[in-house]
């Protein structure tokens, strides 16, 4: 029986107002300077804090949050992260204004914490034992959870003997030679796509033309490469889906799709379960792979359980451990944690609960076999569909950690990404932020710091101990690593004079590069990064680059020398040798591989400062810089082509590779897309397939050019972003090229709006990860959303919410040391900037229409957007260069009925007094 209790008040903000809800309803509206009293003498209710936080001014507001209530009570459950969104998650009616929001807030918190006593609620197991530790360590609901949640007649199980194991399976035969029958596609196709569903001819085209990539190569080296060009509506993925499944279903093999956006992720796994749609099935045919930086160790998270975290962290990981019973694989970063989860605790522990460091221990680990990341790297290898992305893909063919996985029939989508995947996969950089976790890799703690990091000695303890020659090597290695940065690096390289080789290094780089670069302008705006190119270098450069490169060479000789040991103690199988030492012995070999190889990639760097350039490679030094503070600084090298190593590691060796893209031109023609994928350092040819979209754009969609708005000015510049979105009545994504531009536009704006209901949200000032931001946009169709580069091309929003795009002005690329390079390299310049422009304004183009009864416009606001880039657009949407006040008109008159814009602001409250 539900127990009579009593709330505190509610708390809520806007940047409408600020406003505060007793429990009897009373609804008043406060200045911050109260509400911030209010929030300091007692924990008030409040949704998100961090975000409430940033509308108060008060970074650090803290109080009893619904949303930890609710990861608390639901793990691993979606919730948008606002009143709106809880609301829906827990089945009441959600607010409709801000007044209303604070009102229900109290409502909210009864009807989450009576779940705690329900027979029905369904992640029930282990909370008992879990809100013990958070007594402990003083979680605020804990008062108002104890008496709700009955202990268990039995001891709970412990989390890490619930965690199922995986099992080890005999390695796959290889994949048939298989030639798929055409009717076969067709049928799979229909099935796919569902019975009545409109035959779209484009995509059966599609699916057709995609199974060639599936058939026998003629030769070795020889894949059967599709570049496709797939039009926004032809529905490519169930187009490729269809060869794919069938492909894995009569070969016996396994297909990898690699995507670039996690947003194309997220489709692809709910598009797959189509085919597979019992859950049993589809966790038996369907894995999602992501780099092992995303998953949860659970070793960390051992430590951090066990004291290894203190203060909010140490709530988080009780969290994390909630959330780890009940997750499907363990991903922290894109799965099911929730995106706004790490961010209640301003990020504080969350990126120490997962392997960044690659300091796995493998079989020497307790939680081997429940480890997610184990277990998703061995689903793989059985698995008919494989969801990866273009980094992780590029990474293992690169550091060839999976034989046995190595992917041969690849998906490429999104395959307009796969030049810049490879850019900086393939990349080099010497830097400090780089050195000093090589270091830690190496040598373990050297403080008293928090976590479990071990070094090379504790890893390879049992080598250490039984074998003199491997004991040498890793005293030589650590020895040797302390010429890399340590501890405080940038302090000491900046203020107290550098430590080390590596550190006199960045040292002497950090000088040349402020002496160097040129500033003026925007970039003497010390929020941006300065770089310079490496060439005609003096002389204390030549010598610290020098020295530098010998002390790499000096730390290079012993782990190479380890390397050869570990094989030879493998191959000799001492009688201290078990199968966990095996394991772990393994594990470091391959770890100490890719370690080997990136200490040459730096030494080839730093020998080649004051020689001849490499007319393959682009060179420079680099002072990375954020928020007025310098962050890293180094030495980088890019291949001036970087689908040359693409073609050789990915590409040759497999059998078939399909790249396909809405925008797969890149803003050129085939010739592009063939170079831009690395088709064309392939023996054979690749084909070409192109169907254009099935929508009406002439009549869905229109680009407005603003004619009248002058370069620089920057109120005109948020006037003019308030006019549209307020004539469009939200719906809005504004795309800047410029975080300071989107950072002083938001502050201008964000009143206004809020005023006549219109929530803004903006990438770079509120305190949420970019996927979080995109779904309390996508849930309410009066918000708008302000972004950068990451929104252009990674989002998905169909429908009334995304039904105005405004860009700030031309797309022009930034420019960078690499790009000057690429540039000089082309045919004609002109055409290489071009080209890139167009294919940023056909990618934020393409945001708009998602669906065949989507409508909305595109607005540039910049009147020296040249004609010959308007190619860019698909070829019959209309294209009008006007002034501001004449696009406003328009974007009222075709948008702003849509959504009801007659309405008048949301009211206050009905009951509201004001304090102030
Ligand atoms: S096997 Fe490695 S990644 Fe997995 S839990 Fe253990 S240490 Fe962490």
């Amino acid at each position: 029986m539900a127990v009579s209790f009593s709330l505190p008040p509610a708390l809520h903000a806007s940047h409408a107002g600020i406003w505060l809800a007793d429990e009897s309803g009373e609804v008043i509206t406060l200045g911050r300077g109260q509400a911030l009293a209010r929030a300091t003498d007692t924990p008030l209710l409040l949704v998100n804090a961090p975000l409430l936080g940033s509308r108060l001014s008060h970074p650090d507001l803290s109080g009893l949050d619904l949303l930890e209530l609710f990861a608390f009570l639901f793990p691993a459950q979606f919730v948008i992260p606002t009143v709106a969104g809880l609301a829906r998650a827990m089945g009441m009616k959600a607010p409709d204004s801000d007044a209303e929001a604070v009102r229900i807030i109290p409502a909210l918190a009864r009807e989450m914490l009576d779940w705690a006593e329900r027979e029905d609620w369904a992640e029930r197991e282990g909370a008992w034992t879990s809100l013990k530790q958070m007594e402990r360590l003083r979680w605020a609901w804990v008062p108002l959870l104890r008496n709700r949640i009955a202990q268990p007649r039995e001891a709970e199980r412990w989390l890490f003997s619930r965690l199922p194991q995986w099992e080890e399976q005999p390695p796959r035969p290889q994949p048939r030679p298989v030639v798929l029958d055409e009717n076969e596609i067709l049928g799979r196709l229909g099935a796919l796509t569902g019975r009545g569903a409109e035959a779209r001819v484009g995509q059966r085209d599609f699916a057709r033309a995609a199974s060639v990539a599936f058939d026998p190569r003629p030769g070795k080296e020889m894949p059967n490469m599709l570049l496709a060009e797939a039009g926004t509506g032809i529905g490519k993925t169930l187009g490729y889906l269809a060869p794919a499944t069938l492909w894995a279903e009569q070969s016996g093999g396994t297909v990898w799709i690699s995507t670039y956006t996690k947003a194309l992720q997220r489709q692809l796994d709910r598009e797959t379960r189509r085919h597979y749609p019992s859950d049993a099935a589809f966790r038996k045919h369907v894995v999602i792979r992501k780099g092992r930086e995303n998953y949860l160790c659970l070793l960390n998270l051992e430590d951090a359980l066990q004291g290894g975290f203190s203060g909010r962290a140490a709530i988080l990981a009780q969290f994390v451990a909630r959330w780890a019973a009940y997750t499907r694989d363990g991903d922290m970063v894109g799965g099911d944690l929730p995106g706004w989860l790490p961010a209640l605790f301003r990020r504080a522990g969350a990126t120490a609960l997962t392997d960044r460091r690659g300091e796995c221990i493998y079989a020497g680990c307790p939680h081997f076999r429940t480890c997610f990341i184990e277990r998703a790297t061995r689903a793989s290898q059985d698995a008919d569909i494989v969801i990866a992305n273009h980094a992780l893909v590029m990474i293992n063919a690169a550091r060839g950690r999976e034989t046995q996985g190595q992917p041969t029939r690849i998906v490429f989508d999104e395959g307009h990404h796969l030049f810049d995947a490879a850019d900086s996969t393939f990349g080099a950089a010497l830097t400090g932020r780089e050195a000093i976790e090589l270091r830690r890799w190496i040598m373990g703690p050297e403080t008293e710091k928090r976590g479990r990091r071990r070094g090379l000695a504790a890893r390879l303890s049992d080598v250490a101990s039984y074998d003199a020659d491997g004991a040498e090597a890793i005293d030589d290695a650590r020895e040797a690593a302390r010429a890399l940065p340590g501890d405080d690096w940038l302090r000491r390289v900046v203020e107290h004079g550098p430590n080390g080789a590596i550190e006199e290094l960045l040292s002497v780089v950090r000088a040349t590069v402020y002496a160097r670069a040129e500033r003026d302008g925007k970039d003497a705006d010390p929020g941006y990064g300065l770089e310079v190119d490496l060439a005609e270098v003096d002389g204390d450069l030549i010598d610290a680059a020098t020295a530098g490169a010998a002390a790499l060479e000096a730390l290079l000789s012993p782990l190479q020398r380890l390397t050869k040991r570990l094989v030879a103690v493998i191959e000799q199988a001492p009688d201290w040798l078990d199968a966990p030492a095996r394991a772990r012995i393994d594990g470091a070999i391959s770890a100490l591989g890719w370690r080997c190889d990136l200490l040459m990639s730096w030494i080839a760097l730093l020998l080649r400062v004051g020689g001849t350039p490499d007319p393959d490679f682009v060179d420079w030094l680099a002072v990375e810089r954020a928020e007025g503070r310098e962050f890293d600084i180094g030495l980088h090298r890019h291949w001036l082509d970087p689908t040359r190593p693409l073609a050789e590691v990915v590409l040759r060796p497999a059998h078939g590779v399909l790249v396909t893209s809405a925008t797969l031109r890149a803003g050129g023609d085939t010739q592009t897309a063939a170079q831009r994928s690395g088709a064309t350092h392939l023996p054979m040819p690749p084909r070409w397939f192109d169907v254009a979209s099935p929508f009406d754009y002439a009549n869905q969609s229109e680009v407005l050019i603003v004619t009248d708005l002058k370069r620089g000015d920057l109120p005109a510049l948020a006037g003019a972003y308030a006019r549209l979105i307020e004539a469009a009545g939200g719906g809005t994504l504004g795309l800047f090229t410029a975080i300071r531009r989107l950072r002083s536009v938001q502050a201008r704006i964000a009143d206004r709006l809020a005023r006549a209901g219109l929530p803004l949200y903006a990438q770079h000032v509120d305190p949420l990860d970019p996927a979080t931001l995109i779904d309390m946009f996508r849930d309410d169709p009066r918000a708008s959303l302000l972004g950068t580069d990451a929104l252009r091309d990674g989002i998905d929003v169909p429908g009334e919410s995304l039904r105005l795009v405004v860009m700030e002005g031309v797309p022009w690329t930034k420019p960078s040391v690499l790009n000057a390079a690429r540039r000089r390299a082309s045919e004609s310049p002109t055409a290489y900037d071009d080209r890139a422009v167009r294919a940023r304004l056909a990618q934020a183009f393409g945001r708009l229409i998602r669906r065949a009864d989507d409508a909305g416009q595109f607005v540039i606001l910049s009147s020296a957007m040249p004609s010959r880039l308007l190619s860019a657009f698909p070829p019959d949407v209309p294209i009008l260069r006007l002034p501001l006040d004449e696009a406003t008109e328009r974007v009222r008159s075709r948008l702003g009925s849509r959504v009801n814009l007659g309405q008048e602001a949301p009211e206050s409250s009905g009951g509201v007094q004001s304090l102030e």
